[in-house]
């Protein structure tokens, strides 16, 4: 599957949901899922979409997907492997998506989005104890001390980004910031409490793929 280029508000819309896809407008009022809360295209106000329950699941799936940025392929590889794992399995999933370094560093303030995180990350800008990491589905572990590499903080326009950022979400608690020294480490494995994606169905998720 390609890469996604058109509006990111249009998949929220379609998804009748909230996925922060683009930082601090998200929580204003120019959210468009605020404003127009229906599907997106002409007919969108007055389609009354009949639901089937593989619609259903579909649509969890798919609302999963974009929300954590991630294409069919790897999704269906963090599946595979979550099935594999002692648990719940879509509990295994959600938590597996929670740890990629692209959503630790947004949920650390680091970027405005998960996307915005991804580009940061592909470019070099952190490092996961100590050495340089740029692969944006890089899973976090257990006690990782993730940094911002110092030649990058030094440019004037990622200082300004960082003041922009401040405080933009909650940091969750089972990752432990140092805001002054832009680190922080992973003191805990988060748990489906922990997910940022809140009121979703990953039964769904299950149940799609185990046809
Ligand atoms: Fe989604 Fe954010 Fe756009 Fe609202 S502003 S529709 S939450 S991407």
């Amino acid at each position: 599957m390609g890469k996604y280029t058109g509006s990111m508000c249009r998949l929220c819309r379609v998804e009748g949901k909230k996925l922060f896809l683009k930082g601090r407008r998200c929580l204003s009022d120019r959210c468009a899922v605020e404003k127009k809360n229906y599907p997106p295209g002409q007919k969108g106000a007055r389609i009354n979409f009949r639901k089937s329950h593989y619609k259903n699941q579909l649509r969890e799936k798919q609302k999963v997907k974009r929300f954590y940025g991630v294409g069919e392929k790897q999704f269906r590889n963090v599946f595979a492997e979550a099935a594999q794992k002692k648990g719940i399995t879509g509990e295994n999933l959600l938590c597996t998506l929670e740890k990629r370094l692209d959503n630790v560093i947004y949920r650390l303030n680091f970027a405005y989005s998960r996307n915005h995180a991804r580009q940061m990350i592909r470019h070099g800008f952190f490092a996961v104890n100590g050495r340089k990491v740029s692969i944006p589905s890089y899973i976090v572990s257990m006690n990782d001390e993730i940094s911002f590499r110092e030649k990058k903080l030094e440019a004037e326009n990622v200082k300004a980004m960082l003041e922009g950022v401040k405080g933009l979400v909650e940091v969750p608690g089972w990752l432990l910031l140092d805001e002054a020294a832009h680190r922080a480490k992973v003191n805990a494995l988060p748990a489906r409490d922990d997910i940022s994606l809140k009121e979703i169905e990953e039964r769904l998720i299950v149940e799609l793929y185990s046809k």
